[in-house]
């Protein structure tokens, strides 16, 4: 079965405000009908078809050698979805679905719940049933009321099989409120798929901000940065990132000298503003001596969680002469994501020589450097 989407982006709506047509407004960083776009892109349709003003010139050579299929809206919108559908002909699409470009904030499991009805319909569409008491008013005053049971705010996309919707709407007189209402006149069922309250359509200024909330424009996103240091002592193993690695010398501290963990955690403090390893677990406290740093690493991410932020990456250097750290990186990577609850992809491990200048050149210890990102949606 091939599915299109038919994206209607004709109109010249500015009751939105911002004195362009909405769908070019700017939202979370692209335009309206990027984010429309994309959404049906990631949603796996096979076609797209964008229905476009013919005003509307910069978008025409914008798209002009794209993916897209374009085509020239009508008079009034069932015009527009009838050139859209036309566009399509002889392309062997068997699924339509038809969405208003002002619903950027649409998700691929309303979408994919449309098209899957149509297989055992010949059309389907999202709705929300109605919740709220509904009257009926005049003049700012209350004049009635009506029952809400077995009513529905429709949504789009309005999906359909190619062919039955073109015939609906070539046999339509016009002036229908949407594609459903012109399906069902050509004698189609129609089937209701559960809607998403998120999926609004931008009407009013007010629904950008909403919008952009939805698209998580306003996420939370924390970058924090560690740097330890430990001195090489007797001992002839060390522990780097959760891994033993035997060595001619140890690493001196109060714990177990766990420097790049010990960065790492402090990364994961400083993304946070918590202070550092020493304020959580102070080296006069006599329970810390010899610890195991895992528990640090283990505190500083439980208390990222807690804060209700994900660790989305941390990024750490060791620096030193030796011991040659390459050949270990992958299982340290492999121990710090199980400790931070990650996956692996998330925790990069790398090291670098300090060209035998300064400290770590001449053998005295080993530094460390690391940043943590978090994330809060
Ligand atoms: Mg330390």
């Amino acid at each position: 079965m091939t599915t299109a989407a038919l994206i209607v982006a004709a109109g010249r709506g500015q009751r939105a405000g911002g004195g362009v047509p909405k769908q070019w407004r700017p939202l979370a960083g692209k335009r309206v009908a990027d984010w429309t776009l994309a959404a049906f892109r990631a949603a796996g349709v096979d076609r797209i078809v964008l229905v476009l003003s013919a005003e509307d010139t910069a978008a025409w050579a914008e798209f002009a050698d794209s993916d897209l299929i374009l085509a020239e809206g009508g008079a009034d919108r069932a015009g527009s979805v009838l050139n859209g559908l036309r566009a399509l002909a002889g392309s062997g699409v068997d699924k339509v679905l038809i969405h208003d470009v002002a619903r950027p904030c649409i998700s691929a499991e309303v979408i994919t719940a449309v098209r899957d009805a149509l297989d055992q319909a010949p059309g389907a569409a999202p709705a929300l049933a109605v919740t709220d008491a509904l009257w009926t008013g005049a003049d700012g005053e209350v004049t009635g009321t009506r029952d809400r049971s077995g009513l529905y705010a429709a949504q789009t996309p309005q999906g359909f099989h190619y062919d039955a919707i073109l015939q609906a709407h070539l046999a339509h007189p016009g002036g229908a409120a949407d594609d459903v209402e012109v399906a069902r006149a050509h004698g189609l069922r129609v089937q209701i798929v559960p809607g998403d309250a998120n999926n609004l359509k931008i009407t009013r200024p007010e629904d950008f901000a909403r919008a952009e909330h939805i698209l998580g424009a306003d996420m939370d996103i924390r970058l924090g940065n560690g740097y330890d240091v430990h001195r090489f002592g007797e001992g002839d193993s060390v522990i780097l990132c959760g891994v033993e690695i035997a060595h001619e010398r140890g690493l001196l501290g109060h714990s177990d000298a766990d420097v790049g963990m010990h960065a790492v955690t402090d990364a994961i403090y400083g993304a946070l503003a918590e202070g550092d390893i020493g304020q959580h677990f102070p080296p006069s406290d006599p329970q810390w001596k010899g610890a195991a740093s895992e528990i640090f690493l283990r505190h500083a991410a439980d208390l990222a969680r807690t804060r209700g932020f994900t660790l989305s990456n941390v990024d750490c250097t060791l620096v030193c002469e030796y011991p040659k750290i390459g050949p270990r990186a992958q299982e340290m990577r492999v121990e710090m994501a199980r400790i931070l609850g990650i996956e692996v992809d998330r925790v990069s491990i790398k090291a670098t020589t300090s060209e035998r200048l300064g400290f770590t050149g001449r053998k005295e210890g080993i530094a460390a450097l690391a940043t943590a990102a978090l994330v809060k949606a």
